[in-house]
């Protein structure tokens, strides 16, 4: 759950930078596109938010595995 909320609020700061800064957030020599990219990847490693989704499913909510 910590890894998942963790995830989401990075991947929701890098969002909230990468408009703020507008098209300078694509230039690379502000670094904010490559922290907008960097932060992406909390959605798919070590452990990727749809599966933490589908064992909370399972696991908590007592629903059917999905795969
Ligand atoms: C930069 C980087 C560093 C890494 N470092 C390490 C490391 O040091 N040690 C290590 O062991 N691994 C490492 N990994 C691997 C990492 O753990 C895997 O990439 C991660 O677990 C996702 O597995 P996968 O890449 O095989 O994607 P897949 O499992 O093939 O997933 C692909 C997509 O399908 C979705 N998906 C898969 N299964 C389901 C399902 N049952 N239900 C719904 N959706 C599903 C996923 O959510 C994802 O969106 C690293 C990966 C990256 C990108």
């Amino acid at each position: 759950m910590a890894k998942l909320l963790a995830a989401d609020a990075s991947w929701e700061a890098g969002n909230a930078t990468l408009q703020t800064f507008g098209g300078f957030g694509f230039a690379r020599e502000y670094d904010v596109e490559r922290k907008f990219r960097e932060t992406r990847l909390y959605q798919i490693a070590p452990i990727s938010t749809n599966l933490i989704l589908s064992y909370i499913g399972q696991h908590v909510l007592g629903m059917p595995r999905s795969f």
